[in-house]
C-alpha cells in the first residue's frame, strides 16, 4: 500500500521567521580535508544553510563541486572562500547574527537547553565547524555566543552539523524545495527516477 504521507516541499529562506544558516568552516588543509569539505558543504546545502564560508583560505575544486552541484541540483547556496575568520564573525556580528560553535565541549544539545536559546533568539545563525584543533578562542564570548555538542564525544564536523540542522529545522529541512534545479529525484520504493538534464 502507498504510504498517504504526501511530503509537503517548502522553500525554507522564503518562510517567514526562520531564521538563516551560514556554515563557517575553519581549518582546511587542502590534501587532508578536500573530501570532508566537500561533505561539509553539500550538507550544509541539502539540510538547509544558505551558504558556507571557508576561512583563511581558497580552494577551487571544491567551490567548483559546490558551484556545480548548486546548478545542478538547485539552491539558492553559495560557497565563499579566503575571508580571515575574524572578518567573518565580526561581519556577521555586526549585522546582528549569532556565532553557535560546534564542539564536543560545549554544552550538550540534548541535556541542555541550548537549542531553545538559540532559537528564541530568533537571529540569524553563523554556525562554526572545525577541521584541526581550533583556536581557543572560538570558546570565548567575543566568538561564539554558544559552544554546542552533539553529545560530548568527540566525532565528525559532518555528523555535528548533520544533527544540529536538523534539529533546528526540526526535520522540515528533509523535504525542502529547489529553486531552478534542473534535475529532481523523484523518490521510489525501488530503483532510481531522475528528472530533468544536466
Ligand atoms: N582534534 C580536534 C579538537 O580537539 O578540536 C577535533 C577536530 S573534529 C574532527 C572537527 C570538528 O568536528 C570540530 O572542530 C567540531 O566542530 C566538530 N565536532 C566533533 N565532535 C563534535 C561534537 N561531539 N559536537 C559538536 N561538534 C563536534
Amino acid at each position: 500500500m502507498e504510504s498517504s504521507r504526501k511530503p509537503r516541499h517548502q522553500n525554507l529562506s522564503k518562510v517567514k521567521n526562520i531564521p538563516k544558516i551560514v556554515v563557517l568552516r575553519w581549518g582546511h588543509r587542502r590534501e587532508r580535508d578536500a573530501r570532508l569539505t566537500t561533505h561539509v558543504a553539500l550538507t550544509a546545502r541539502a539540510l538547509g544553510a544558505s551558504g558556507v564560508v571557508l576561512s583563511d583560505i581558497e580552494d577551487e575544486k571544491i567551490k567548483e563541486t559546490i558551484d556545480k552541484i548548486t546548478k545542478n541540483w538547485g539552491g539558492p547556496f553559495f560557497f565563499e572562500m579566503r575571508t580571515h575568520w575574524k572578518n567573518v564573525v565580526h561581519e556577521w556580528k555586526a549585522k546582528d547574527g549569532i556565532v553557535v560553535h560546534l564542539t564536543a565541549y560545549g554544552e550538550n544539545i540534548q541535556s541542555s537547553n541550548v537549542l531553545e536559546r538559540i532559537k528564541s533568539s530568533g537571529k540569524d545563525i553563523l554556525v562554526v565547524v572545525g577541521s584541526q584543533k581550533v583556536p581557543r578562542k572560538f570558546f570565548s564570548e567575543s566568538v561564539s555566543d554558544f559552544n554546542v555538542a552533539i553529545g560530548n564525544q568527540p566525532h565528525s564536523e559532518c555528523a555535528s552539523l548533520t544533527i544540529f540542522l536538523d534539529r533546528f529545522f526540526e526535520g522540515k529541512e528533509l523535504t525542502k524545495s529547489f529553486e531552478n534545479a534542473k534535475v529532481r529525484i523523484i523518490a521510489q520504493k525501488r530503483g532510481k527516477k531522475v528528472v530533468g538534464n544536466r
